[in-house]
């Protein structure tokens, strides 16, 4: 999901981030005085608070669980270990699909791996499919079945009622360009 994303997001505060995008306001109007160096930061900053906005967007909607087991540790403000990633990958997008709710799924860190490499994937109806390379491997590998079998993987995707669902072209993208049937 996240191949090509150009860094976590980085924990800021909301006060923080709009502090930041008034800086960042403030430097676009002052464009033409910018250096190549400050311009590449400049652009970077805007990436990263558009990708702290959409982590937090994407982890809100998921009801701060993975998607794909229930995985919810923290209950406060301490790591959730969970990953607010791309359905349709990042360096794929276009800026608006970038930020776009519907196009991020949270998840611990094994599924999301998981799904970012085409092991797993989403239908339109929510269903969780599996590859047959991991079907395979589940067969070989006590650890990989453990995290991957029934007990562990629901078999429909786990979203709150009042949840967007992800966006069908990103679930297509997904499946032409990602899952490994
Ligand atoms: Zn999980």
């Amino acid at each position: 999901m996240r191949s090509g994303w150009p860094g976590r997001p980085c924990g800021a505060s909301g006060a923080a981030e709009a502090a930041l995008e008034r800086e960042l306001a403030a430097w676009s109007q002052r464009q033409d005085d910018l250096t190549e160096s400050a311009t590449e930061r400049l652009l970077w900053a805007h990436v990263r608070v558009g990708q702290h906005r959409f982590a937090k967007d994407v982890l809100s909607n998921c009801g701060r669980a993975c998607v794909f087991c229930g995985f919810a540790l923290a209950d406060g403000d301490g790591p959730s270990l969970l990953r607010a990633s791309h359905i349709k990958p990042w360096k794929d997008s276009s800026h608006r699909e970038r930020l776009d709710v519907t196009n991020g799924l949270a998840a611990c860190p094994t599924h999301d791996a998981a799904f970012d490499v085409g092991l797993l994937t989403v239908d339109r109806d929510l269903t969780v499919r599996r590859s047959a390379r991991l079907e395979a491997a589940m067969g070989r590998n006590d650890g990989v079945r453990r995290a991957f079998e029934p007990r562990a993987l629901r078999s429909s995707l786990a979203l709150p009622t009042e949840a967007v669902p992800p966006g069908e072209s990103f679930i297509r993208w997904h499946h032409d360009y990602v899952f490994a049937a």
